[in-house]
């Protein structure tokens, strides 16, 4: 693809368009052009640009999934042909998300694999967008950009998988949600200083170290304009199923992609430390991350744990010393000026 044959396509899609203006170099966060079918910076540094997609991962970083590593992969190699390609009718979920949604959203929705009728799209704990920009970090298919997309945000998602960011763009347009996305990683955002009003991720940062989870929040305050908001959902380590599945592994030390449980006045304070005020609430008990919106799509064992869930929940509001125990928290913090 030549750089002027780009520009073009750039031009064809506004948000696109909008969306490389708010691109720099991840590593430097220096200017990115192009330059042929890469991006580089003034340093020197060049990123490969993948069917419109620009791949903005650090390739001598230590990559936080195998994904991230497949990415580059195709970066080096440089050919999209060699890419499957899927064709997808208006009516049919896009096969991507019909295997992944086990994995993207969680053990309880394991039975839909290859089963699912619909794409689960959850309700944004936010108020209304009213065209503010919003970052998901670790953004997979896409279900909370277009959650936010539906709720009047300007959403842009990043995520270090090339599959699932071509993906998130088939049902992006599939469902014509106005969304941009990104392969490039949590730690080195490749975006301006103060771009977004809201940041949001969800079941993410749980998977990173400790050490790579604060490198994250650091460039998450960054990105963010003064007075900006971000709402970060984490596993607290008091959670009873939390517990549950620490126990199962013997309290060992984490590692890989494992989920890393946290104290809540320890996301407290690296929260306020990294980004800035902090405070937590509940999003649900007994699971991590069933979503209210998808009852309709579970068996009734399960939809009696999303009751159950809720219920409590709503008491947590009441009794505060709840939202000590529940499974999966919201941190939300407020970049001051
Ligand atoms: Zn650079």
């Amino acid at each position: 693809m030549s750089a002027a044959n780009f520009k073009l396509d750039v031009k064809a899609d506004a948000l696109q368009s909008e969306l490389y203006q708010l691109l720099v170099c991840p590593r430097d966060k220096k200017e990115l052009r192009f330059e042929r079918t890469h991006l580089v910076c003034d340093s020197g540094h060049r990123y490969a640009v993948i069917e419109g997609i620009p791949i903005l991962l650090v390739s001598e970083a230590e990559q936080t999934h195998i994904e991230g590593t497949r990415a580059l992969g195709v970066a080096e190699f440089g050919d999209a042909s060699q890419l499957p390609q899927f064709h997808v009718a208006a009516n049919e979920i896009d096969p991507f998300v019909r295997n992944a949604i086990g994995a993207t959203n969680g053990g309880l929705y394991a039975h839909l694999v290859g089963n699912l009728q619909e794409y689960p799209i959850p309700r944004l704990r936010l108020p209304a967008g009213a065209g503010r920009r919003f970052l998901e970090v670790g953004c997979n298919w896409g279900r909370w950009c277009i959650a936010a997309a539906r709720a009047g945000y300007r959403p842009i998602g990043i995520d270090p998988s090339l599959k699932s960011i071509r993906a998130a763009n088939r049902v992006g347009r599939q469902l014509g949600v106005n969304a941009g996305y990104v392969v490039a990683d949590a730690r080195f955002l490749p975006f301006r200083d103060e771009t977004f009003d809201q940041v949001f991720s969800y079941s993410v940062l749980q998977h990173l170290s400790k050490e790579n989870a604060r490198a994250s929040l650091s460039e998450i305050r960054r990105a963010l304009r003064k007075g900006g908001n971000a709402l970060i959902q984490m596993p607290n380590v008091f959670g009873a199923r939390c517990l549950y599945h620490q126990a199962r592994r013997g309290f060992r030390e984490t590692r890989d992609f494992e989920v890393r449980y946290w104290r809540p006045a320890e996301l407290l304070s690296t929260f306020t430390k990294q980004i800035g005020p902090s405070k937590l609430s509940v999003d649900g008990y007994f699971s991590l991350n069933v979503q209210p919106s998808d009852r309709h799509l579970l068996p009734p064992r399960y939809r009696a744990v999303v009751h159950a869930s809720e219920a409590l929940r709503w008491m947590s509001g009441k009794v505060p010393m709840l939202a000590r125990v529940a499974d999966s928290l919201y941190v939300s913090s407020s970049r001051t000026a």
